[in-house]
C-alpha cells in the first residue's frame, strides 16, 4: 500500500465554501468599499458610477483574454493599471488594501466546515505535508489574510495560486510547481478539490490521489474518476488511515 506522504488542498469550496454567489453585486459592494478607501487617502475621484463601470470592463477584458490565451492574470496587477490611470498615487501596501476591500463582500460570504482546523492539526500531527492550489485571479496576499482571519494561514505552509504561477489547473505546470515546493512525489500525495475537471482530472493526469469533495452529488454521474469521493472534509481522515 503507498504510504502518504501530504495533502494539497483546493481553495474555494474545499477549505473555504463560497457557494453560488451573485459575483456581480458582491464586485459592485466591493468597489464601493474601494472607492471609499480611495476617498479616504484623498485620492482623485471621478463619480462612482464612472469608476465601477470602468473597474468592470477591465476585469472583464482582463478575464476574457487570459481565457482565451489560458494563462491567469493577478487582478492586482490589473488594478494598479486601472488605478494609475485614474492619476491615484497609491503605495504597493495601498493598492493590496484596495484589492483587498474589493475582496471583503466576497470574504463576508465564505464558511469553514466545523473543526476544519483541528483536523488539519491532526494530519500535521501525523507528519503529513499541507498545502493548497488554488485558480484564482486573486492576488495571494488577498487570499493569505483571508485565510489567517480564518485561522487555517499557519496550517498550510505551501500554497500555489495560479495569480502567481500563471498555469491554472488542470494544467500540469501547477501541479508540478506544488510538487517541487513541497518535495512530495505525485503518488503519495492526496489532492482534495470540488471541480471534477479542473481538479480531478488535473490530479489524476498527475498521478496524484484525487478526493472530490461533492457535498450535494452534483457530481455523481461525471465521468471524470476521482480515486475517493467526499461530502465533508471530515471524511478524509477515514481516507488518509487507509494509506497508513
Ligand atoms: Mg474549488
Amino acid at each position: 500500500m503507498t504510504r502518504l506522504r501530504g495533502i494539497l488542498f483546493d481553495l474555494g469550496d474545499t477549505l473555504l465554501n463560497f457557494g453560488k454567489v451573485d459575483v456581480l453585486g458582491l464586485f459592485k459592494q466591493g468597489a464601493s468599499r474601494a472607492y471609499d478607501y480611495l476617498q479616504s487617502l484623498g485620492q482623485p475621484l471621478m463619480p462612482f458610477p464612472t469608476f465601477y463601470r470602468k473597474q468592470v470592463w477591465a476585469i472583464r477584458w482582463a478575464y476574457f483574454k487570459s481565457r482565451i490565451t489560458r494563462r491567469e492574470f493577478n487582478s492586482l496587477d490589473l488594478l494598479g493599471r486601472v488605478s494609475d490611470a485614474m492619476g491615484h498615487r497609491l503605495t504597493h501596501e495601498q493598492t493590496l488594501e484596495l484589492a483587498w476591500q474589493f475582496y471583503v463582500p466576497l470574504r463576508d460570504k465564505a464558511t469553514v466546515e466545523p473543526r476544519t482546523r483541528e483536523l488539519l492539526e491532526d494530519f500535521r500531527r501525523q507528519g503529513l505535508t499541507l498545502g493548497l492550489v488554488s485558480n484564482t485571479f486573486l492576488p495571494p496576499e488577498v487570499l493569505d489574510r483571508h485565510l489567517e482571519q480564518s485561522n487555517l494561514l499557519d496550517l498550510l505552509p505551501h500554497r500555489v495560486y495560479s495569480s502567481h504561477v500563471m498555469y491554472r489547473k488542470p494544467h500540469p505546470g501547477i501541479f508540478n510547481i506544488a510538487l517541487s515546493q513541497t518535495g512530495l512525489e505525485a503518488g503519495q500525495t492526496l489532492f482534495v478539490g470540488d471541480s471534477p475537471h479542473a481538479d480531478v482530472v488535473g490530479a489524476n493526469r498527475k498521478g496524484l490521489i484525487s478526493v472530490l469533495k461533492d457535498p450535494t452529488g452534483r457530481h455523481k454521474k461525471s465521468r471524470t474518476n476521482p480515486a475517493h469521493r467526499i461530502a465533508r472534509l471530515e471524511e478524509l481522515r477515514e481516507i488518509v488511515a487507509t494509506y497508513r
